[in-house]
């Protein structure tokens, strides 16, 4: 037994599965960029008070909060958005708006570790501040649906929900404000046992309890039906609608209404909305997101301010799981030099290929034919180089091409035209 663990809900990812993250990181950051978002980066680490003004004392159980040497009380971030909006305050009030933001960052939270929720995980999200609201709310989603499509990710819901409406319902009821926060959470959750058990403690108008749980029970297309039907009486379904119609012009017309999203967050003010993979099952919500007002919590100025959170790390289980295919690490070429003189040869060989942009690899362990080429097809080489004592002699190499088992005399000035010829 290794006398060291890691810590619990933390993983080591090895270089197959880096190459991975790091190709779906590169197309999240490519479609932000395309949609004229800029990257930051923030600490990893904050004031505490930075997430309690954000989400209340509750959080600090959520926290992986210290003191440090100069009893400063600082905790590792469970999210990036408190930080974002923190540097906005600080340092970008006076840029020309908006500003359009990206992040990709680790966060911890201190929570049970089970299948796709760990105490290390990444999110990759994006800001939109100081924009109208209505054009705000559409480019996010409208980004976080492009990242999806452009990762190839097809199986996904889209539910959006206005807090405007729910909180509507909710006031009907005619309970406390702690009540109330309380039933947002069971909504969130979809508990409606317990949302009917403590509305019933609450003693809440029954008639309004009834139309609340149809409200965030309304099917796909009864959610859009009630949004477009009373879009003209309540500000709130017509600034659903109106998104709606957005999006179908970003391309997007497969969103769904869900009055039941609450999002939990006492910051989020009107639009809010969720991503799920359903191939995930319990853990299945990849993205979350909504309008918020952060800045002026924070000593800012008040702005209005639309973002989301992906979930990094289920977004790659989704993938995995719906067959996607993402690139891994592949090596080009694989050289193996018979002997010592041959060695430097290979050398030579490989500083070629590799100025030339080739990816390439040469044996170190001295090897036999058999045993180099099995270690070949577990890096998944494409071609062998293969030099020898013949080889030498008459001043070439044999390439073999892993996938035909074909092989060819390649004389060795002509090494750089033959791959380049090849993979042309
Ligand atoms: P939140 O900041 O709670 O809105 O989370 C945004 C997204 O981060 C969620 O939709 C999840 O996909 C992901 N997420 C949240 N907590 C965890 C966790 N403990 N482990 C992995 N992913 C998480």
């Amino acid at each position: 037994m290794p006398e060291f663990q890691r810590p619990r809900g933390t993983r080591d990812f090895g270089p197959e599965e880096m190459a991975k993250r790091r190709y779906v990181e590169a197309k999240m950051r490519e479609t932000a960029m395309l949609f004229g978002f800029g990257e930051v980066m923030t600490p990893t680490f904050e004031s505490t008070d930075l997430f309690v003004a954000r989400s209340g004392e509750g959080i600090i159980d959520e926290l992986y909060a210290f003191e440090d040497k100069g009893k400063r009380g600082i905790s590792l971030r469970p999210e990036l958005t408190a930080s974002v909006m923190r540097f906005y305050v600080n340092d970008m009030q006076n840029l020309p708006k908006p500003v359009k933001i990206f992040y990709f960052g680790n966060c911890f939270r201190y929570e049970r570790p089970q299948a796709g929720r760990y105490r290390e995980f990444f999110q990759f999200g994006a800001e939109l501040i100081g924009a109208p609201s209505i054009e705000s709310d559409a480019e996010i989603i409208a980004l976080a649906l492009a990242t999806m499509k452009n990762l190839g990710l097809a199986d996904v819901v889209v539910r959006i929900g206005h807090l405007g409406v729910l909180n509507r319902y909710i006031r009907e009821l005619g309970i406390s404000e702690s009540a109330e926060k309380e039933a947002r959470r069971l909504i969130d959750k979809r508990d409606f046992d317990n949302l009917r058990q403590v509305l019933g403690e609450a003693a809440a108008n029954g008639e309004a309890t009834a139309r609340l749980i149809e409200l965030v029970n309304l099917g796909e297309t009864e959610a859009k039906d009630r949004a477009r039907a009373e879009a003209k009486s309540d500000e709130s379904f017509g600034y659903l609608a109106n998104l709606l119609d957005r999006l179908k012009a970003y391309g997007f017309d497969n969103c769904q209404l869900d009055f039941g999203v609450a999002r939990g967050l006492d910051y989020y003010t009107g639009m809010v909305f969720e991503i799920d993979a359903p191939s995930l099952g319990a853990e299945k919500q990849i993205c979350g997101g909504g309008a918020y007002t952060l800045a002026d919590l924070f000593g800012g100025q008040e702005v209005n301010s639309t973002g989301y959170a992906f979930g990094f790390d289920r977004v790659m289980l989704a993938l995995e799981n719906s067959g996607v295919g993402v690139p891994s690490q592949n090596i080009e070429v694989y050289i193996l030099p018979i002997g010592e003189k041959a060695q430097i040869t290979a050398i030579g060989i490989l500083r070629e290929l590799r100025n030339a942009g080739i990816s390439a690899d040469m044996d170190l362990m001295g090897r036999n034919m058999s045993k180099a080429m099995k270690y070949a097809n577990s890096i998944g080489a494409r071609k062998v180089i293969i030099i020898g004592e013949k080889e030498l002699a008459e001043s070439s190499v044999t390439v073999r091409d892993m996938k035909s088992g074909e092989q060819s005399q390649v004389p060795i000035s002509d090494i750089l035209r033959a791959f380049t010829r090849v993979d042309a």
